[in-house]
């Protein structure tokens, strides 16, 4: 895939992530059932590791 326009004519249609009930966020996977961001759906805790920055 090459980059510009013609990529992002893929990310229209189907819709994956919508808003996360934990975070807020539009990273919640729906076929995957887990946010991106926080974590939700996949562990109780908030999705965190250590090479993200301090707040
Ligand atoms: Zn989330």
């Amino acid at each position: 895939m090459s980059k510009g326009t013609a990529s992002m004519g893929k990310k229209s249609g189907k819709k994956n992530m919508i808003h996360c009930r934990r975070c807020g966020k539009r990273t919640y996977h729906i076929r995957k059932k887990k946010c991106a961001s926080c974590g939700f759906g996949k562990s109780a805790r908030l999705r965190k590791y250590n090479w993200q920055k301090k707040k």
